[in-house]
């Protein structure tokens, strides 16, 4: 039986949650704010959280945060109150796995939170807008001594396994489909976050910062994760120079 932390501070929201979640055979706790979602998490073992985003001291965003740094890998599937892209693409940045705008329906959380639970079935489920298609990417994917299993969605570089966030994993399998072309941050957007709006693309700066920190020898100058200027990004698995 999986085991579910509910973040949420409106309770109606809350015990319909729990209700409906019991009722599909999970085991559920429920904690009304930031502070205590994190407490609970360090306390005991649960097999995914859904994250309420404005919450009483502490938001949504920090503790998704707080929870990656501290180690934790659960999926986490954030609920946010509008599906402003500046919003999904904090959420995702934190360490949000996926994102439900609110209200939500029931059905389409229960799918959501089962894909996440299938760690690597969430290839399967696909997000409107977001193309997932990348056939012509193994499910592991080795280059110069690094190991990518986007199945397990692991990272092993430099003799450390990195476990990768849903949207990490995403990012990286759509570098390696362009196969070293250069692609832009709008196509990122689109592609790979499924946001159609313009918005701040520096969220996307910050993850290729996190992802060259785990396979760069040295991320300042890298080799594999390039920036190319006035476009976006390229990955090259063999390294540049
Ligand atoms: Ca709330």
């Amino acid at each position: 039986m999986s085991r579910v932390l509910v973040v949420e501070d409106e309770a109606h929201i809350a015990e319909g949650l729990r209700f409906n979640l019991e009722a599909e055979g999970f085991s559920v706790a429920v904690v009304g704010d930031g502070v205590d979602a994190v407490d609970a998490v360090n306390a005991e073992h649960f097999d995914a959280v859904i994250l309420d985003v404005m919450l009483p001291r502490k938001d949504g965003f920090t503790v998704a945060t707080e929870l990656r740094a501290g180690g934790h890998f659960l999926p986490i599937l954030m609920l946010t109150s509008r599906s402003r892209a500046e919003d999904v693409l904090k959420g995702f940045e934190a360490g949000a796995d996926d994102y439900l705008p609110k209200p939500f329906e029931l059905k389409i959380l229960l799918a959501r939170l089962r894909g996440l639970l299938r760690r690597g079935g969430w290839q399967q489920t696909a997000r409107p807008g977001a193309a997932t298609a990348t056939p012509d990417v193994p499910e592991v994917f080795e280059f110069a001594g690094r190991r990518l299993d986007f199945g397990a969605m692991e990272l092993s570089a430099k003799n450390r396994t990195h476990r990768l966030t849903r949207m990490e994993c995403e990012l990286l399998r759509y570098l390696v489909a362009s196969g070293g072309k250069a692609v832009s941050r709008k196509a990122i957007l689109e592609e790979v976050w499924g946001v159609q709006e313009s918005t701040d693309t520096r969220p996307i700066d910050n993850f290729i910062v996190r992802l060259r920190r785990y396979i760069e020898e040295s991320p300042s100058s890298p080799r594999f994760l390039i920036t190319v200027r006035g476009v976006g990004y390229k990955f090259v698995p063999l390294g540049d120079n």
